[in-house]
């Protein structure tokens, strides 16, 4: 592939630091994006397609193929990338913090991240680079998502403010964001006084914001409080969400973010199998070593909370179990790893994507399709994971 410098001299230098300096406008520069991002920039308006090229792809590097890597906060939200289809689009992520403390023995994170959570250094100096690089290169909106990979509200932010920093900021440049969703086991820190006033800020849809229409079409709000919620009885959070804010304390939050009007989605996820098990002999999940997690009873209370408070929605997504970074799966889930076994027979469960699943007829027969008939039941919509981010705008 030919290589792109920018000058003679630029490039000599350029060799000397062991870097190359990549010509962003050169047309061949489109080649060099790895395949899975390309649909991003594709078809859209060749400013915009310039703009996010310079925000996400790096301006110096030495390696044949690029990704997304360059923004030091603000980055790329690219869960699926590695799909053959890459469906999220230009779409934002702030990881407020490393980690997280909720400790929920189903995270997903664990696979990437360490365990014990962390602020990260320098954070506000960073965030105020990206969002000025955002400014400097007039990229587009697009919806921002804090945080995958950690809760924005645990309790590192109530000593270093990181996740308040980062609303100040998005509002600041609230024009170079479209939806702000959060999503947190603590919407109690989420309703106080001083974060209430930053998520109704960031709410208000100013009549020149880029995406005021766009949002107007579709009924959505500018803001969202996203709260995960997957057990009704403390005994079952305790369980499965070690060190999260209990039941009672999420429902009274959840119900404070309402009666401030903010826009909440309830996450009844990740839906587990209940007992008794069809397993030959029958089981149940104490035998097994684990606690029922969700009873058709507590799924009945929990879609009948969300539509009692009038989330937007409900977001759903069967129970993977994941392989953790750097060390092995907790007791639990080699339990829960036990029981899929049993339930997936004579099939195996599906390894993919770093974690384990049931297969599709398994998990419809079990999970998804008791949970979906309650929604349907109490009138409450109901959205698979990823149709939840995809059709966020
Ligand atoms: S709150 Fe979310 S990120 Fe934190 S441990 Fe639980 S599942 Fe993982």
């Amino acid at each position: 592939m030919k290589q792109l410098v920018s000058t003679p001299v630029e490039a000599h230098q350029n060799l000397r630091s062991g870097v190359i300096r990549v010509d962003q406008s050169n047309p061949d520069f489109l080649a060099k994006i790895d395949p899975h991002f390309r649909p991003v920039w594709e078809g859209r308006p060749a400013a915009e397609e310039m703009a996010l090229r310079r925000y996400f792809l790096p301006h110096r590097s030495r390696q044949a193929v690029l990704t997304p890597s360059r923004p030091r906060v603000i980055k790329w939200y690219c869960p699926f990338a590695a799909q053959s289809v890459f469906p999220t689009g230009h779409r934002y992520c702030i990881n407020v913090y490393v980690g997280c403390s909720c400790r929920c023995v189903y995270c997903y994170a664990t696979s990437y991240e360490p365990a014990t959570p962390a602020c990260k250094q320098h954070f506000a100096r960073l965030l105020a680079k990206d969002l000025a690089d955002l400014e400097r290169f007039d990229v587009p909106p697009a919806p921002v998502h804090l945080s995958n990979s950690s809760d924005p509200f645990q309790p590192l932010e109530l000593r270093f403010g990181h996740t308040k920093c980062a609303l100040e900021g998005l509002l600041a440049h609230r024009h170079r964001f479209s939806t702000v969703t959060l999503l947190t086991k603590y919407p109690g820190v989420a309703a106080r006084a001083d974060y209430l006033q930053l998520l109704k800020s960031l709410g208000e849809i100013a009549p020149m914001h880029p995406c005021a229409d766009r949002w107007a079409a579709a009924g959505s709000p500018a803001v969202q409080v996203e709260v995960s919620l997957a057990f009704w009885r403390e005994e079952a959070r305790l369980f499965w969400d070690v060190a999260a804010a209990s039941v009672a304390r999420r429902i009274e939050g959840i119900r404070a973010l309402r009666a401030a009007g903010i826009p909440v989605v309830l996450r009844i996820d990740p839906l587990f199998p209940r007992s008794p098990l069809p397993t030959q002999p029958v089981q149940t999940l104490p035998d097994c070593g684990l606690v029922e997690a969700q009873t058709l009873a507590d799924l009945e209370s929990l879609v009948s909370f969300a539509r009692e408070v009038g989330v937007r929605h409900v977001v759903y997504s069967p129970a993977k179990i994941v392989l953790p970074w750097r060390s092995g799966l907790p007791a639990a889930m080699q339990d829960l790893l036990r029981v899929y076994r049993a339930l997936a027979a004579p099939q195996k469960p599906v390894w993919r994507g770093g974690s384990w699943r049931l297969p599709r007829p398994v998990v419809e027969q079990l999970m998804t399709g008791p949970f979906l008939e309650i929604c349907q039941r109490h009138g409450v919509t109901a959205k698979f994971c990823m149709q939840n981010l995809i059709e966020t705008i």
